[in-house]
């Protein structure tokens, strides 16, 4: 089995560009592809970014059960399709979600052995600059966004690890370390040594 991986944290963190970052560092690692019913930014493919669905096509897709998670955020569906998660943990490689808070916890009562990552602001001022840079919000907007975020910031004691984005290249290099301490832990090494073991009996 290969590791189900959380990256998530409050809005405005930067879990796509270090998402992003990690997944050039890290190839070997496989990213799950997210459905929703947001309209596609400029540049962004369906099937690479998202699965760009209509609204009706996700509530389908949430009466077959066909999604692990889903959320709704500033309007619109994300949710993580669980076939492709499923399959591809059963065929031994990595996968990581790089989705929002709400998201993450209910993944934590379905998988609970997943690895839970909450990626951090270098500090409350930083974050408010990151959400108030990314558009000509109102000050109301704004201090909403705080709020939540503020909010989701709370959620941090579900989490298995912190990592600061003060610097990418050093987020990434905290998330590639805990992931390979991770493949070393005692039980996940003495689970594959006994079916080692099933395997040599058999043969
Ligand atoms: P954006 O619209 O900027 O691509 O994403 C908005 C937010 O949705 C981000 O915080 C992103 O992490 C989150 N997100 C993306 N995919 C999923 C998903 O499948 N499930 C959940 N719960 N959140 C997601």
């Amino acid at each position: 089995m290969g590791l189900l991986i959380v990256l998530s944290g409050p809005a405005g963190v930067g879990k796509g560009t270090v998402c992003t970052a990690l997944r050039s560092k890290m190839p070997d690692i496989v990213y799950s592809v997210s459905a929703t019913t947001r309209q596609p930014r400029q540049g962004e493919v369906d099937g690479v970014n998202y699965f760009f669905k209509t609204r009706e096509q996700f509530k389908d897709m949430i009466a077959r059960d066909a999604l692990l998670e889903h959320a709704e955020y500033v309007g619109n569906y994300y949710g993580t399709p669980r076939d492709f998660v499923d399959r591809t943990l059963a065929g031994g490689q990595d996968v990581i979600l790089e989705i929002e808070v709400q998201g993450a916890l209910k993944v934590k009562d379905k998988f609970p052995e997943a690895i839970f990552i909450f990626l951090l602001p270098p500090s409350l001022d930083e974050l408010k600059q990151r959400i108030t840079g990314r558009g000509t919000e109102s000050q109301d907007i704004i201090n909403s966004r705080m709020n939540v975020a503020v909010e989701e910031m709370n959620l941090l004691r579900h989490y298995d690890y912190a990592v600061m984005n003060d610097e990418i290249d050093a987020a990434c290099d905290k998330i590639r370390s805990i992931i390979i301490a991770e493949h070393c832990r005692r039980e996940r090494i003495m689970s594959s040594m006994s079916e080692i073991k099933v395997a040599t009996k058999k043969a």
